[in-house]
């Protein structure tokens, strides 16, 4: 079993008379910065100058720095920039500013596992991940209640690291729902796999492909559309809040047998091997050569990708039937 850690286990001590920077006022950012700072630590905010977040952060509450100058000013660094930035701005506009002692901390073991940042011997680097999106990181602790997250340690310089990384996810409001104990590597290299091959990869794929052969079969694409994207919340409500012996429970026997019988039969063994393929090119390492050179290259694939989704009878489809139903209400709707 996993080691968990609830808020009994941490002392927000730990951060007290420490000056935290959080760098990024993004999704995480302006999450995990806020909550930090109702926990009565003290934190600043580091931003680019220009940014229009600034004074959003201001309003809240908040210290606003240039990112350099709130690491040089800083004991505690988070880093919640966007991963394909971070190793540019660290050695650019944090690195200058850490001394021994210090602590840098992220949310995602990306940049650290795969070489993009190799920080100096003498400061510690922890890891506080919350497991949900930045909205909800904020929502809950102010509700009272907190998201689960993981904690690991990259580098113990000054003996109390996993202290400092239990402290920090106290303050964030993780502990208060458990937090669990992992290693970089591990986090890592599991979050890139379920987005790629589950979560947000393998599910968009199921989707579009499931669409287009009710289409290409002569059925309306409206049908296709409910059929094979739209009802498919409700199934994953039934599944978070009761695993899938909810769902199956749930659905009619008809749609039991179907499910148990022919849900193998489409993702069969060759999706177990594009799986395997997908986590050996995460663990060697190509996957993270190949979209740290993108990054580099501007973005030339995911621009192209992106617009061909949204080019996809799927979207166009889907944009059209979700205007008729306002309740919706998705920002995205209006793009
Ligand atoms: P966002 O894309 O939401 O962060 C954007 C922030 O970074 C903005 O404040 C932006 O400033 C700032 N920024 C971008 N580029 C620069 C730059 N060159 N110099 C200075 N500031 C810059 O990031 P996320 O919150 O999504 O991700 C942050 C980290 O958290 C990542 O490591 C991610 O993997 C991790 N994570 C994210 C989750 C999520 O739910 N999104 C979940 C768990 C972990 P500006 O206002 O100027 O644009
Ligand atoms: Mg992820
Ligand atoms: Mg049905």
């Amino acid at each position: 079993m996993a080691q968990m850690y609830y808020d009994n286990d941490a002392d927000l001590n730990m951060l007290k008379g420490k000056k935290i920077a959080v760098m990024g006022y993004g999704s995480q950012g302006h999450a995990q910065a806020q909550n930090l700072h109702d926990s009565g630590l003290d934190v600043t905010v580091g931003l680019r100058e220009g940014s229009r977040r600034w004074k959003q952060a201001e309003e809240d509450g908040l210290k606003v720095m240039t990112v350099a100058e709130a690491a040089k000013m800083a004991d505690v660094v988070q880093i919640l920039l966007p991963d394909e930035v971070q190793s540019q701005v660290y050695y650019s506009e944090i690195e200058p500013g850490l001394e021994a002692g210090n602590a840098i901390v992220f949310s995602h073991g990306f940049n650290i596992h795969y070489n993009q940042i190799i920080p100096q011997k003498d400061i510690d680097v922890y890891m506080v991940a919350p497991k949900s999106p930045g909205h909800l990181v904020r929502r809950t602790y102010v509700d009272g209640a907190g998201v689960p997250g993981l904690v690991a340690v990259y580098q113990d310089a000054t003996g109390k690291a996993m202290e400092m990384a239990l402290a920090h996810a106290k303050g964030v409001g993780c502990t208060r729902a458990g937090v669990y104990k992992t290693s970089f590597r591990e986090e890592t290299e599991t979050d890139l796999f379920g987005e790629q091959v589950d979560l947000c990869g393998g599910v968009a794929s199921l989707i579009k492909t499931s669409f287009e052969v009710l289409v290409e079969a002569g059925y309306q694409p409206e049908m296709a559309y409910f059929e094979t994207c739209h009802e498919l919340k409700l199934i994953v409500d039934l599944i978070h809040e009761g695993g899938l012996d909810k769902m199956w429970y749930s659905v009619s026997n008809t749609a039991e047998y179907g499910g148990m019988t022919v849900g193998p039969k489409v993702i069969n063994e060759l999706s177990r091997e594009a799986m395997y393929e997908a986590l050996d090119r995460i663990q060697n390492g190509e996957f993270a050569r190949e979209f740290v050179l993108e990054g580099k290259a501007n973005r030339p694939v995911l621009t192209a990708m992106e617009r061909q989704d949204r080019e996809h009878p799927l979207e166009v489809i889907g944009k059209e039937i979700r205007s008729k139903m306002p309740w919706l209400n998705s920002e995205l709707n209006e793009k």
